[in-house]
């Protein structure tokens, strides 16, 4: 069995991987180490939770402890799609590089005060840890020079094809020296990605850990199909899942922003202890709910997709999908977020019958079906809501009710109004891919109809126990 010292990694850097606490390097680390540390260029196809930061963040301490950083000429460069990922791996730098007390970082994310990020510019910096905007923002500034970088990592490339970002990082790439070594890590290889692998990289040594797109082997995943498109069913659906299974904390996703922010008031106006996550928050706030849940202040975390693309929690016992991902990329990155680090974990998702042809996509991409099952004796939703919502529908149509209607709405009154009226189409511009609408679910409540549970021997408990049928209102 391969160790950290056959890695070829020195003294300093082995005894921080020991404070750390691993014993043994991940499959990734054990391929990718010796070849960053002959610098090689390497393409790397890794799901976060495999330990790919360390295993480009290692050799990096390693080729970069010789030497020293110019003013504004950082030494290497590391692009990371969001600002909680940047964060991450800068975390990561910080333990293991605790030894190696020369080497100096700073990290470029946007929706922070930019002073600081230029002192520390300033001062040399050996590994800059950057989001593409704020990185280019910079140096048009003239704040960065990037012709000394000698190291570049592209982290989360398929994430930052969704993001919008290619276009930035091909600009950031034409800045900087061709002699330099690459590093380029996706979870998944789509062609675009492996075109742009093949434009950034000089004869690379490939490698992969698992197949790309593959599912956990430690996450126990299902769907729960839902009779109807209904809101108040879908998030009744969610309480009760909440409820019946043994959920310590879980990341629940919304595929729209607006929904994690209902979702999140309608879950903590039935108690539940919840945050929200998602892009169009301040950073502070984003770092504080992160924060929160990371240390069980909050036990969940209703978010989108960008902010909580590879975000390493450990011990989060569940995910559940309130949407089913537009992406069926997203699926794997979503339950990945739980069973992590050898731990074992659980992922449910909510599938509406408007939703079962994105199921279809992500059974194709993972090459296996999901189990299926349903919630026994799901309660109908409320038949006054109901009429209440046709009757504020046909007020809108004839134009009543202008003025009541611009009122801050209360938000269980705003989760009815949005699912009767249509706001006007709203055109993504690129990097708000969380933004994108998919259809909306009609207002037509279609009948209740008992499917018959498909979980085979592998049904869980909370499915086998009919639930008492009680009317509630949201
Ligand atoms: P990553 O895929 O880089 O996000 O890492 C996922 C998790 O694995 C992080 O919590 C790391 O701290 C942890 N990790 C990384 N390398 C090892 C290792 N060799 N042994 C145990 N845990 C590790």
């Amino acid at each position: 069995m391969t160790t950290f010292t056959d890695l070829g990694l020195s003294d300093e850097t082995l005894k921080a991987i020991e404070d750390v606490g691993y014993t043994t390097p991940t499959p990734i680390q054990e391929q990718a180490i010796p070849y960053v540390l002959q610098m090689r260029d390497v393409l790397g196809c890794a799901q976060t939770g495999t330990g790919k930061t360390a295993g480009f963040t290692l050799p990096m301490i390693e080729i970069l402890a010789s030497g020293r950083a110019r003013a504004r000429m950082p030494r290497s460069l590391i692009l990371e799609p969001t600002r909680e990922l940047a964060t991450q791996v800068a975390e990561n730098f910080r333990l293991y590089g605790k030894y190696h007390t020369g080497l100096s970082m700073a990290l470029l994310i946007g929706g922070e005060n930019m002073d600081p990020q230029i002192k520390n510019l300033e001062r040399g910096v050996d590994v800059l840890i950057a989001t593409p905007g704020r990185l280019i923002d910079l140096f048009e500034r003239g704040r960065i020079m990037l012709n000394d970088i000698k190291i570049f990592v592209i982290d989360e490339a398929d994430r930052m094809l969704d993001m919008g970002f290619i276009p930035d990082i091909e600009k950031i790439a034409g800045l900087l020296p061709p002699m330099r070594q690459t590093l380029f890590f996706s979870a998944t290889m789509p062609p675009e990605i492996r075109k742009l692998a093949d434009r950034f990289l000089s004869n690379p040594k490939t490698v992969t850990v698992s197949p790309p797109a593959s599912t956990g082997v430690n996450i126990q995943h299902s769907l729960i199909d839902l009779p109807s498109t209904n809101d108040w069913q879908k998030r009744e659906a969610l309480r009760h899942l909440l409820r019946e299974q043994n959920v310590a904390n879980a990341f629940i996703f919304c595929n729209r922003k607006r929904d994690v922010a209902l979702l999140q008031k309608s879950l903590t106006k039935h108690g539940f202890n919840a945050g929200a996550l998602h892009g169009d928050l301040t950073q502070s706030t984003r770092t504080d709910t992160l924060n929160a849940f990371r240390n069980g202040e909050i036990s969940l975390l209703v978010c989108s997709d960008v902010a909580a693309r590879g975000l390493d929690i450990a011990d989060v016992s569940h995910v559940f999908n309130y949407d089913v991902p537009f992406n069926a990329e997203d699926y794997v990155h979503r339950i990945g977020r739980t069973g992590r680090a050898g731990k074992t974990g659980t992922a449910v998702t909510l599938v509406t019958p408007e939703e079962s042809k994105l199921v279809s996509a992500i059974e194709a991409l993972i090459k296996k079906e999901i189990n299926r099952g349903i919630i026994p004796n799901l309660p109908q939703p409320d038949e006054s809501i109901s009429r209440r919502a046709k009757t504020l529908s046909s007020r809108q149509r004839s134009g009543q009710n202008r003025g009541r209607n611009r009122r801050e709405p209360k938000p269980e009154q705003e989760i009815q109004e949005n699912r009767v009226f249509e706001s006007p189409r709203h055109v993504p511009h690129p990097g708000e891919v969380e933004a994108v609408r998919a259809p909306r679910a009609s207002i037509h409540e279609s009948p209740m109809t008992e499917t018959t549970a498909a979980f085979g021997e592998n049904l869980p408990a909370f499915l086998r126990r009919p639930r008492s049928v009680a009317k509630r209102s949201s």
